[in-house]
């Protein structure tokens, strides 16, 4: 018996263990905005002991010194790139970023397939497995290559590149994108039923290749405020393609780890679908609506204002809400937004914040932000909660918000926001909307609300703009 064998084995189950339960106080503290940081650090601890038990495990490594080495560089490289990367990136870019990760988060797992597939055949060409780990194998081909792709879709969207920019239309998707997920399962079929030779390679090859097709069909066609919802179920099928890709290589950790993040990507994909009043299929299924109505009567321009006016309607207001967008992570108004919220206050006018869930461009994106900035929790109130008392308030301030206050969501049955909950801000006695022109929101699509009646527009960035009026207060 090779006790040494059965050592490395009993230390690898205890390093499994350990880094599971890290990977679970990890997920717990980024539950929280004051403790992600901390959850952040501990996941990346159980990350860290997962690679060192897969290194210390026997059957990973028979290269040995060569092995370690290819490994070691494989670390280094990934590292100084990621770290440079993330050092880098602007606070904008960091939803584009978390994308770009999760796809290779997808990649890798079904690299790691095709590798088990390719260790299989070994040199001899012949492959005995069972069929549930020809299965999982094909699965994590699969779901790893769907996630890929989707997910470099997805940063090329929110990149905001310029041929994503339209809403792209695939005549009788649902039926293309059955026949391609048929080829995938049947390729994984073919697999199964011959994996040694020919055929099992070409069953490979064809999942590897339709699963890749597969991915980029299903996310191209879909913007707007389903972009949110989708970006969360491909974070899902990362974490399934890892859970999935533990089974044939036998590895404990990774369906673990792969299994939490799948579950939690899951759970933020009902919960946008219930805040985005969608059901999954739907937002999956649904084809392109009948063109956009065109222009019908006149042709109104939004009325615009000074920020000296503007200061002077706001004094007089007892009720304020405000109604934060990606503009204002684009100008990084946070701070300059909680100093406003300050000098309201002690104007004696009551100040709420109205964060709509996919406001931003990621999952809380603006309690983030505003978190950073140190305002208070309680002021940070749900569109659902903010709503019923909009009518009562004096000014609705719009920060950079654009598609998630757009009454067309509510009123126009063409629009592609058409049915998504927003903010009501058009109920206001009166809205001031801070943005730099007369730029579209990610939707592309115009915003009635500029041309309301009691809508005011305040040119320039949102920063200088809340710090305009903060002056105000100050030389008042
Ligand atoms: P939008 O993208 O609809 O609008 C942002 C607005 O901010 C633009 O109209 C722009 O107008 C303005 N803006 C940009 N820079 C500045 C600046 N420096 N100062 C002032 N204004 C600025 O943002 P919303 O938050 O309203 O909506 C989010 C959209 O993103 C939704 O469609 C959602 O579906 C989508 N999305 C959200 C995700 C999430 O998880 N939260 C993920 C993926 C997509 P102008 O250029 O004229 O200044």
């Amino acid at each position: 018996m090779d006790f040494l064998a059965i050592k490395d084995e009993y230390i690898c189950i205890i390093l499994y263990m350990i880094s599971a339960v890290f990977f679970i106080m990890g997920i717990k503290k980024l539950g929280k905005a004051d403790t992600a940081r901390k959850g952040n650090f501990l996941s990346s601890i159980g990350m860290a002991t997962a690679v060192i038990s897969v290194l210390i495990s026997q059957d990973v490594i028979e290269g040995g010194i060569l092995g370690y080495g290819i490994i070691a560089g494989a670390i280094v490289a990934g590292t100084v790139v990621g770290f440079i990367w993330a050092k880098k990136v602007e606070m904008t870019g960091m939803p584009q970023l978390v994308a770009l990760f999760n796809g290779f988060g997808g990649l890798s797992s079904m690299l790691v397939a095709v590798a088990q597939y390719c260790a299989l055949r070994g040199a001899t060409g012949k492959i005995s497995t069972d069929a549930f780990t020809s299965i999982t194998l094909g699965l994590t081909i699969v779901i790893g290559a769907v996630a890929f792709t989707g997910s470099l879709i997805a940063w090329a969207k929110l990149a905001g590149l310029k041929i994503f920019k339209k809403n792209i239309v695939i005549p009788g998707k649902n039926i293309i994108n059955s026949l391609i997920a048929l080829v995938a399962v049947a390729g994984i079929v073919l697999y199964c039923i011959a994996p040694e030779g020919v055929l099992g390679l070409v069953g490979i090859l064809v999942t590897v290749i339709a699963s890749l097709v597969l991915g980029v069909t299903l996310v191209i066609t879909i913007g707007g405020g389903d972009m949110p919802v989708i970006i969360s179920f491909l974070n899902a099928l990362s974490g399934l393609a890892a859970a999935f890709a533990g089974f044939p290589i036998s590895n404990t950790v990774l369906i673990v780890s792969g299994c939490l993040v799948g579950a939690s990507g899951v759970i933020l994909t009902l919960i946008m679908c219930k805040a985005m009043n969608k059901t999954f299929a739907s937002l999956l299924f649904k084809t392109a609506k009948k063109k956009a109505s065109t222009a019908t009567g006149e042709h109104k321009e939004p009325k615009s204002m000074s920020v000296e006016d503007a200061y002077l309607i706001l004094e007089a207001a007892k009720n304020v809400v405000i109604i934060p967008g990606y503009g204002m992570a684009v100008a990084q108004a946070q701070h300059a937004v909680k100093e406003l919220t300050d000098v309201l206050m002690d104007n004696g006018c009551e100040v709420n914040f109205a964060i709509h869930p996919v406001a931003g461009r990621m999952p809380g994106h603006m309690n983030v932000l505003l978190a950073e900035a140190n305002v208070p929790y309680e002021q940070l109130k749900t569109s659902d909660e903010m709503n019923p008392q909009m009518s009562n308030v004096d000014v609705a301030i719009v920060i950079g918000a654009n598609d998630v206050v757009n009454p067309a969501a509510i009123n126009d049955e063409s629009s592609p926001l058409y049915g998504m909950p927003i903010v009501n801000a058009y109920e206001a006695r009166t809205v001031f909307v801070l943005k730099r022109g007369q730029g579209t929101g990610f939707s592309g699509i115009e915003n009635p609300l500029f041309t309301m009646d009691n809508t005011v527009m305040i040119y320039g960035d949102a920063k200088q703009t809340v710090s305009q009026l903060v002056v105000e207060y100050e030389n008042d």
